[in-house]
């Protein structure tokens, strides 16, 4: 069987070319500057992924996970995915629109209080001077 020559691209930039790294989970809070007393891990078995150039994980997915440890780590690695797509031009962007149409709603409806408030002021007015008579 003729294995395929097409190499694997980053579906964010495309580029060809990957890091393959070891993840781990460490021990949070503080560590001794004392001999011994080093980050330690958490987990027993590194999680393996390709790292693009620019960054974007890789999930693997010719390894099949199991257990506790590969699902916490597909989880960090969904969310680093979807931490970067937020910081992409085109997220932020779409974000700050939504952002100027609430301000757009936020203008409209200070105007119609604006409004009322005027019309309120007419109503109590007019009510003063028909009771003055
Ligand atoms: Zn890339």
């Amino acid at each position: 069987m003729k294995r395929t020559q097409t190499p694997l691209a980053c579906d964010r930039c495309g580029s060809v070319y990957f890091h393959e790294a070891e993840f781990g989970q460490y021990r949070g809070g503080l560590y001794s500057s004392a001999p011994g007393g080093e980050i330690s891990h958490l987990t027993d078995l590194p999680q393996r992924a390709r790292i693009c150039i620019c960054g974007e994980p890789m999930p693997d997915t010719s390894i099949r996970r199991t257990g506790e440890d590969a699902r916490s780590f597909a989880q960090s690695v969904a969310a680093a995915k979807a931490h970067r797509a937020r910081q992409q031009p085109d997220a932020l962007l779409q974000e700050l629109l939504a952002e100027l149409a609430a301000k757009k709603d936020l203008a409209e409806a200070q105007q119609r209080l604006a409004a009322i408030e005027l019309a309120l002021q007419a109503i109590t007015a007019e009510a003063i001077e028909s009771s003055k008579q």
